[in-house]
């Protein structure tokens, strides 16, 4: 029988927001493998392995999962939110590259609901007109390119969300975007800190630019900073569609 690879996401944490299409392919899957919290959240069964690994060992547990599907293995590798996104996906590409062999492999990536996404449903509709998204781990670019890309993105009034915002490795890098942003915007943009969404942890925070500290975020935050029309109405933020 031949094997396949699915990249899939999990999407942020709770299972009704794990797509139908995902459960199918895990329901079918001999192997599991991701990041040791993402491949908890998959329920065992008989004949399923799970091979959790810890996240720093990306592109092994790529070439790993390749090389599983190629011996015929049903081969599900897992990310949170969408495969796409700062995740596995590009990492599965990246091994395939060098290895032309796995290369008319049965591979899909199958997409997830992404934490952006659900944070901003929770919030309203923030991300209702243009938008960007920047990672702010500096593990794989310099932080000089971080504050580049959110000076440019700010000189052109988008929505910003940021993902993997900060980290006991590296304390400092959001406090130095903030610094970028408090010299171009007003105190008043809002900014929303978006922790655990869809998780019994979950908990949304807004606040102005001038309130805003870097001790709001950790490594389960997803920060979006409004453009200069985003507003609150009741309870909720959205950006209107259009600008006048
Ligand atoms: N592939 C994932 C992102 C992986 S990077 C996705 O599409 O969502 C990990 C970062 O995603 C975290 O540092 C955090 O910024 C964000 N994140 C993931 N799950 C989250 C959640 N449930 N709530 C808030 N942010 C989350």
């Amino acid at each position: 029988m031949s094997g396949w690879l699915c990249i899939v996401g999990l999407g942020p944490g709770d299972p009704s927001q794990v797509t139908p299409e995902v459960n199918q392919a895990l329901a079918n899957a001999t192997d599991v493998l991701g990041y040791i919290p993402y491949v908890a959240r998959v329920t065992p069964r008989p004949g399923l392995v799970l091979h959790a690994s810890d996240n720093r060992e990306e592109l092994d547990r790529a070439r790993m999962a390749l090389g599983l599907a190629a011996q015929g293995g049903r081969v599900v590798v897992v990310s949170s939110g969408d495969p796409g996104v700062f995740a596995m996906a590009a990492a599965v590409f990246e091994v395939m590259e060098g290895r032309p062999d796995w290369q008319a492999l049965d591979v899909r990536v199958l997409p997830g609901i992404t934490a952006m996404l659900a944070a901003a449903a929770l919030a309203g509709a923030p991300l209702g007109h243009d938008f960007c998204v920047s990672n702010m781990s500096d593990n794989l670019k310099p932080v000089e390119l971080i504050k580049n890309r959110v000076r440019a993105a700010v000189t052109t009034d988008m929505a910003m969300a940021f993902y993997n915002p900060r980290s006991a490795s590296r304390p400092h890098t959001l406090e130095r975007v903030f610094q970028v942003l408090r010299a171009a915007c007003e105190p008043e943009r809002l900014l929303l800190f978006a922790r655990a969404v869809s998780t019994p942890q979950e908990q949304l925070t807004w606040v102005s630019l001038s309130e805003a500290t870097p001790d709001m975020a950790d490594m389960r935050t997803l920060v979006i900073v409004g453009s200069s029309t985003t507003r609150r109405v009741g309870r909720f933020v959205y950006t209107p569609r259009s600008v006048s």
